[in-house]
């Protein structure tokens, strides 16, 4: 068997032929340390840090990492610091490699080592892309789900995110303020993603492609509006014709939140009116943001309305979110409150 020196360079010259720079992760999966399904696995989250997985002693780790220093130093290589994040509904979550996260050797394990054949341009542009926090993804189902924090049915067409393989309809991910803008006007989406303080990428899986296509940008309904003025202003007509496409849908929500303000009080009537109509504006937020939703009819379902009163009680009612954010599990802390939620329910479907 090749020593370990080999083995380190003859990987590093390979990586770094093929994508123009090296980092630690990538060659302690090109070596056969870690699979490259357990890095994956650390890059969504599932892993508590890089190491948790990789069964080699920790001075042969720090071996290959000297290894690795050497070949950079006598290949010219730039070191540039590399960023190891993953995106959440929250927002961007650093990665850790080792258990207790130990600043300095962290550092190190981040490293990108550049090439110095390549431009200038192209080393800042790796750079830059490594800084920014990657854009959070959205995904619009091909197949019926379910959120698993609310329990409500996700249709197939709705948007819903991904938390470390959990399903998360957009109310319960905090997202179903957004608005859906599908692509196709550059400048619209352009301006609109200037003026949102986040905005997430909305992707469909294409399964005559076979990958994830991009419909369109999820970002703050006042980010669209002031992007439609301006693109008003440039006086395109599309532009003008888009504006008006967004009344029309302000004046459908509105039709919709009343329809379903009174049908969830006819389910509860001595639910309190201002509270039902709070329920319904979430409900008819919920799932895909405003375009693409088939709207009323579904909305309007018993079995839907019931599950979204409920997880309101239990997010006003309850300390379930507290619970949540003190770090307790999900369905611990949906257990703790399950008696509360079915007793306010119940009195408010008393007459
Ligand atoms: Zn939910």
């Amino acid at each position: 068997m090749a020593s370990l020196e080999d083995r380190v360079k003859a990987a590093a010259q390979a990586i770094l032929q093929q994508q123009h720079f090296v980092c630690a992760a990538d060659i302690f999966s090109a070596i056969g340390w870690i699979h490259p399904t357990n890095v994956d696995a650390w890059r969504k989250g599932h892993l508590r840090y890089f190491f948790e997985v990789v069964s080699v002693r920790w001075g042969t780790v720090v071996q290959a990492l000297e290894i690795l220093l050497q070949w950079a130093s006598d290949n010219g290589l730039r070191a540039t610091e590399g960023r190891y994040v993953r995106t959440t509904y929250k927002g961007a979550e650093e990665l850790k490699f080792t258990a207790d996260g130990d600043p300095e050797f962290e550092r190190m394990l981040r490293v990108h080592f550049v090439s110095p054949d390549l431009p200038t341009a192209t080393v800042r542009k790796l750079e830059e892309k490594q800084k920014a926090d990657p854009r959070p993804v959205v995904f619009e189902i091909i197949r019926d789900s379910k959120c698993s924090e609310c329990g409500i049915e996700i249709d197939k067409g709705d948007l819903l995110w991904m938390e470390k393989d959990q399903a998360l309809c957009l109310a319960c991910a905090g997202w179903s303020d957004m608005e859906y803008l599908p692509s196709g006007d550059v400048a619209l989406t352009r301006r609109a993603t200037k003026y949102s303080t986040r905005s997430a990428v909305i992707v469909r899986f294409s399964r005559s492609r076979g990958r994830y296509e991009r419909q369109g940008i999820l970002v703050e309904p006042s980010a669209i509006e002031r992007a439609e003025r301006e693109c008003t202003e440039d006086a395109s007509e599309r532009a003008k014709a888009r504006a008006k496409g967004a009344l029309t849908r302000k004046k459908d929500d509105a039709r919709l939140i009343e329809q379903m303000t009174s049908r969830i009080l006819d389910l509860f009537p001595s639910c309190p009116s201002k509270e039902a109509e709070a329920i319904a504006v979430h409900t008819a937020e919920r799932g895909s943001g405003r375009v693409g939703r088939s709207a009323a009819g579904r909305s309007l379902d018993e079995d839907a309305l019931i599950l979204a009163v409920r997880a309101s009680i239990r997010h006003r009612h309850t300390a379930y979110d507290s619970m949540l954010a003190s770090g307790l599990e999900r369905e611990d802390a949906r257990a703790a409150v399950i008696a509360t939620v079915d007793a306010l329910a119940k009195e408010w479907q008393r007459k």
